[in-house]
């Protein structure tokens, strides 16, 4: 979204306040222009005949987002069966989707390996029992390279106390497995989390997983998960792509040499691919002073996006009704019935209620976290391409609430059946 002419305009021209009029609030949009220039702008930094982007699709799940990225080429990185089922149905293939579990039984991989798909596994236990039940379907094995690449703590999960990944010092015991039950392992990866702001401990990360992959003969790919940062506020520094994409690129294509054969460099980027392609349109109920604070209540809370609450993720937030005029400080909340902070001391143009609120960044593990607490419908989807805007999905209903409940009979009282006579 940007402003033109002190109007706030989506891809194409679309008018953001006439799709709130259509649609209703609260409303998430997505735009596919940003999507594919995220998506250009790492296949240009890491410019290699091999190379392979992988969407996690985690961040945002819509099937029609699927079925985009798979227009541009991308595979599909999945961390659950029913992602792995849904890519399938987006139409990528078993051989385009990585399917990348923690802590899942045996069973859940089984039925990974029975769709086709790639199996990357994380732990030597769940290895040892893959090793005996499918000695000759090739895997890929998460190595934790014990790196803390920067970012929030709740968010980093490559360093030593993570739960992710096979400690590179356990590279011993994989081969033993591997040797053990004739496997062939085809892939390498790591995946540092969110928010890398320091290149060189990341490059750090990638020289230990060189090391394990040089020991492995029968590679088809190497893959280096994500965790890229993406800018929040306009004072935000973000990861360096292009700097990175420069020093990897060299440096892969170096192990490439030493290793004999040219490998397929992946990456499985989210939120870098979605989350400014994203904004969430609310409506202001209430515009209440007390005696310390300004706060501008709006129709959505922490049920539709929790990552405020969650994590202290900052969103920035515009008044897109009004752009000009003179600004004021609110503090933007929500309806659910406990603390519910979108963002505190925001300044925006004046507020009336009934205005419209954007925020920005709501593309990545937005609607994906929503619920229904306080018995809420979640909002409905749009997505706007070649100056089009498309329903993706519709606002829930209170039938959709209740479609997987079920209301036993056995409480009615006398008078209940009395009155249903
Ligand atoms: C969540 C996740 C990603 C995506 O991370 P982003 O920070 O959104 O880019 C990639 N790979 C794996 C295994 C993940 O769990």
């Amino acid at each position: 979204m940007h402003l033109d002419q002190n109007k706030y305009r989506l891809e194409g021209g679309v008018d953001p306040l006439a799709l709130a009029d259509k649609y209703g609030c609260p409303l998430y949009i997505y735009e596919t222009a940003v999507m594919k220039s995220q998506f250009d702008r790492l296949s240009r930094a890491f410019a290699l005949p091999s190379l392979k982007i992988n969407y996690a699709c985690k961040a945002l799940n819509n099937i029609s987002v699927l079925r985009f990225f798979k227009s541009l080429g991308s595979g599909l990185d999945t961390v659950s069966i029913e992602e792995v089922r849904i890519g399938l149905l987006a139409g990528f293939t078993p051989s385009e989707i990585i399917y990348t579990p923690n802590c899942v039984s045996i069973d859940e991989i089984s039925e990974a390996v029975s769709l086709g798909v790639k199996v990357n596994i994380d732990n030597l236990s769940i290895l040892e029992q893959f090793g005996e039940l499918y000695p000759s379907y090739p895997v890929c094995i998460r190595i934790n390279p014990h790196i803390l690449a920067g970012g929030n703590t709740k968010i980093s999960v490559g360093h030593i106390d993570s739960k992710f990944g096979i400690s590179f010092h356990q590279t011993p015991h994989i081969h033993r497995i591997v040797k053990t039950n004739g496997m062939k392992v085809e892939g390498i990866h790591m995946h540092t989390g969110s928010d890398i702001l320091d290149i060189d401990v990341f490059l750090q990360g990638a020289e230990i997983l060189f090391q394990v992959a040089s020991e492995f003969k029968d590679l088809a790919y190497i893959d280096f998960g994500s965790g890229f940062k993406v800018p929040y506020k306009e004072e935000d520094i973000e990861t360096d792509i292009e700097e990175l994409g420069e020093k990897i690129t060299s440096r892969f294509t170096r192990f490439c040499k030493d290793y004999g054969r040219n490998l397929t460099l992946m990456f499985e980027p989210g939120k870098f691919l979605v989350s400014q392609a994203g904004i969430f349109l609310v409506r202001v109920n209430v515009v209440k002073q007390t005696t310390s604070t300004v706060f501008a209540g709006v129709d959505s809370g922490l049920n539709h996006l929790i990552r405020p609450m969650l994590y202290d993720a900052y969103h920035k937030i515009v008044n897109i009704s009004k752009t000009e005029g003179r600004s004021r400080i609110y503090t933007v909340v929500g309806y659910i019935c406990e603390t519910d902070t979108f963002g505190v001391n925001r300044k925006m143009t004046e507020i009336h209620e009934g205005d419209i609120l954007a925020f920005y960044n709501a593309g990545a593990y937005c609607y994906t976290m929503s619920s229904n607490y306080n018995s809420r419908f979640r909002p409905a989807e749009v997505l706007v391409h070649e100056g089009k805007d498309y329903l993706i999905r519709h606002r829930e209903t209170l039938e959709d609430l209740l479609k997987t409940q079920i209301a036993l009979d056995i409480f009615q009282t006398d008078d209940d059946q009395q009155s249903s006579k």
